[in-house]
């Protein structure tokens, strides 16, 4: 099957057809229906291990046959490419049966800020190990008391001759146990108000004193962790940004992590709900029709709001509001597509797994919908956003930006 771009350009066509051939060799066909991403499956400890290996390994060849970070730049191991380019070469992969999720806090939310903010030495040791598939990065910013209010941050970074030792704890660590790498935000000067104090720090998940402890959620399945990091010496080469201005490069990662969640919603797309509606039998029922609609709709405009993102990163200009949008579209759209396929699904909609329709899919996803509507900030806190910087509202009462850290009530 081909994809059809009616006013694409000559030379997009021959970029299309040229990463088609590359997949159609290195690659097999997606089975209709199914998804790449794991919040559609149910995960052991070992499937898990095992998709992480085949994101390495489809990274690793993407790297060897220059398909690696389209629109990075060559210097880093990208392709040197533009926007438009990976998304086409985005469009052309998702039809593959291959994935690259377990790099995503790497490529799509820590790459660019160090893109953004790194120093050379930074780009050229970090970038080209996500491409290859060689670092797994995890983001170690959200704590117990700190995560729509991500600024109030406790965990300590004390600086010692060479290098920082930090103190402190993370929570809801997205894949830290199979991570190489992490961001992590540390508090480094307690007397400025709280936006001014932070660091921005890249650590060795194997340095001596990160102790990682699972937590499982309601899919049963342990994605993330806490994690306990008592004496860690982090290098102060590791430092990215400024001291003391990592609150400012930290905007840059939540910004890409908004477009990211954003532009990939729930990871099953519209295809894979019409398909449960057709082999149900459903597809003549008027309401049905209607719902179908409204979920073909809210995919649509999903779409094209990652154009718009799209195009504002071709501009060189970090992710925006539009971003915030996009996470809390794709917010509602996991929210009424899972409440849609288990409804179609009927009585069957209660079974799970290998008992359920499309082997229990549509229940992962359900039960998985948190993950996008709390992951990445809060549809609230996208609310806000949108309030204060898009709408003009006046905004929240913050006496807490002005005064030293160390003077704020805290838990
Ligand atoms: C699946 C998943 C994966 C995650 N992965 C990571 C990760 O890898 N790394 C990481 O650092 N973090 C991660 N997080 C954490 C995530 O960023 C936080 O859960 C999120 O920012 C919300 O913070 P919180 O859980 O502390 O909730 P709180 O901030 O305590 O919020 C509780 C409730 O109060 C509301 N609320 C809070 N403040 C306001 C306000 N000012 N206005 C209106 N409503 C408000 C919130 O919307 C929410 O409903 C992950 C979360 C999930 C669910």
């Amino acid at each position: 099957m081909t994809t059809q771009i009616p006013d694409e350009s000559a030379a997009d066509q021959a970029f299309r057809a040229e990463a088609r051939t590359f997949l159609e060799a290195h690659a097999r066909p997606r089975p209709p229906g199914s998804s790449s991403s794991p919040l559609g499956k149910e995960m052991t400890a070992e499937a898990e291990a095992a998709h992480v290996q085949e994101c390495r390994d489809w990274q690793a060849t993407l790297a060897a046959n220059g398909w690696a970070g389209i629109s990075w730049p060559a210097e880093y191991g990208g392709r040197g490419g533009t926007v438009g380019q990976a998304r086409i070469f985005a469009q052309e992969e998702a039809r593959f049966d291959v994935s690259s999720g377990a790099f995503m806090v790497a490529i799509a939310m820590v790459g660019p800020t160090i893109i953004a903010h790194g120093v050379e030495e930074q780009k050229a040791y970090y970038l080209p190990r996500m491409l290859d598939g060689e670092h797994v990065w995890c983001q170690l910013f959200s704590e117990p008391g700190a995560g729509s209010d991500l600024a109030g941050l406790t965990t300590r970074a004390e600086r010692d001759g060479d290098e920082f030792v930090v103190n402190g704890q993370k929570v809801w660590t997205s894949g830290a146990h199979f991570s190489d790498w992490g961001m992590l935000l540390a508090r480094t000067d307690w007397d400025v108000p709280k936006h001014r104090g932070i660091t921005y720090f890249l650590v060795d998940m194997r340095s001596p004193g990160i102790e990682v402890r699972p937590l499982r959620q309601i899919t049963g399945y342990a994605h993330f962790n806490e994690v306990f990091l008592t004496d860690v010496r982090i290098p102060a080469a590791n430092v990215l940004g400024e001291v003391n201005g990592g609150w400012g490069v930290a905007q840059t990662t939540l910004g890409n992590e908004r477009a990211a969640i954003g532009g990939g919603g729930s990871g099953i797309g519209f295809k894979a709900l019409l398909h449960l509606a057709e082999a149900l039998g459903r597809t003549g029922d008027p309401t049905v029709r209607q719902d179908l609609a409204r979920s073909y709709t809210r995919f649509e405009l999903l779409n094209w709001l990652g154009q718009r993102a799209r195009a504002r990163a071709k501009q060189g200009k970090q992710p925006g509001s539009e971003a915030s949008v996009m996470k809390m579209l794709a917010s509602q759209r996991v929210a009424a597509d899972s409440d849609l396929a288990l409804a179609l699904e009927g009585p069957a909609g209660m079974l799970q797994s290998g008992d359920a329709p499309e082997e229990g899919m549509f229940q992962q996803m359900f039960l998985n919908q948190w993950s996008v509507r709390i992951g990445g900030g809060t549809e609230q806190i996208q609310r806000n956003v949108l309030g204060e910087r898009v709408l003009g509202l006046p905004s929240e009462p913050r006496p807490d930006k002005s005064l030293p850290f160390r003077d704020l009530p805290r838990n």
